[in-house]
């Protein structure tokens, strides 16, 4: 058996024809372990991107990849995947990992995107590592542990690796690996990368809590008055709960108020929005009383 971890840089691109968003994968990095985790060779390579995107601010200073460089050094993300291909040889005997199953998902949708299929040909058995670390760096909350994080309460030296570019990231999940080993584990934890496996995996249901997040419409931020029928104004800040995000709306023309909860649910091949409205009372007749 051996093992190979894999690290990619993604850039979060929306794409028309999908009418939605791709994390198009602007690098790729691996490193190829074997059966006493000693680390037998590595891959990394730079994809241009094909949708003609530029980087966001966000993963330009994160990677500090730029535009310029994957221009001239990117290759196309075909390329990368058959180089890739090449660089593991037979692929039958590798256990795949990644940390948590974003960066596994994200290959996924390049390759149906890309290349039009609905599986990735080379993986036939995968570890999330972050779920298999989970346990030995037990957290009180169920808040998925970061790999810097992870790697840190595992007592690696964080300064010996650079963070956030995909080499660095999957030798540091490799270091992560072999302070973490226990092979009845790592069966356990191996999935069979069969049809089932690439459904669960394509089928999505995130709850989205980051206002930020480019995939939720701004639009929706908004509240109209029952009496009046005019567009209610901003009264608190939106903020984010268990649930989706809430705030408070006023009509100063009719002193009535109104709490909105928007939530954001993606799902495969959509997004599942509820808005739901309840005026609030208490705050009308707060507001009464100062009157
Ligand atoms: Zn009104």
């Amino acid at each position: 058996m051996r093992y190979v971890i894999m690290d990619l840089e993604w850039n979060n691109v929306y794409v028309k024809r999908l009418k939605g968003y791709i994390n198009e994968i602007i690098e790729v990095g691996a490193v190829m372990l074997d059966e006493s985790l000693t680390e037998i060779n590595s891959f990394s390579c730079l994809v241009k991107s094909q949708l003609g995107r530029k980087l966001s601010a966000r993963v330009e200073e994160l990677t500090h990849l730029t535009n310029d460089e994957l221009n001239s050094s990117g290759i196309t993300f075909q390329n990368a995947m058959d180089q890739f291909s090449d660089w593991l040889q037979d692929p039958k005997d590798i256990i795949f990992m990644t940390w948590g199953n974003g960066d596994i998902r994200s290959l996924l949708d390049n390759y149906r995107f890309f290349m039009q299929t609905e599986t990735i040909p080379f993986l036939h058995y995968y570890i999330d590592l972050q779920s298999y670390c989970q346990g030995v760096v037990a957290s009180q909350t169920t808040n998925q542990v970061g790999l810097s994080a992870a790697a840190e309460k595992i007592g690696i030296d964080l300064s010996q690796f650079h963070n956030h570019r995909a080499l660095d990231d999957s030798i540091l999940a490799a270091e992560c690996l072999r302070r973490t080993f226990d092979s009845e584990k790592i069966e356990r934890y191996t999935d069979t990368c069969d049809d089932s496996f690439f459904r669960r995996l394509l089928f999505k249901t995130v709850l989205l809590t980051d206002l930020d997040d480019p995939k939720i419409d701004k639009a929706l931020f908004r509240c109209r008055c029952d009496h009046c029928g005019k567009d209610m104004d901003l009264f608190s800040d939106w903020f984010s709960t268990k649930n989706g995000f809430r705030s408070v709306f006023v009509c100063h023309d009719c002193k009535i108020y109104k709490r909105c909860t928007i939530r954001f649910v993606e799902l495969t091949g959509g997004m599942d929005i509820k808005i739901s409205y309840r005026i609030a009372h208490e705050l009308t007749e707060a507001e009464n009383d100062k009157a």
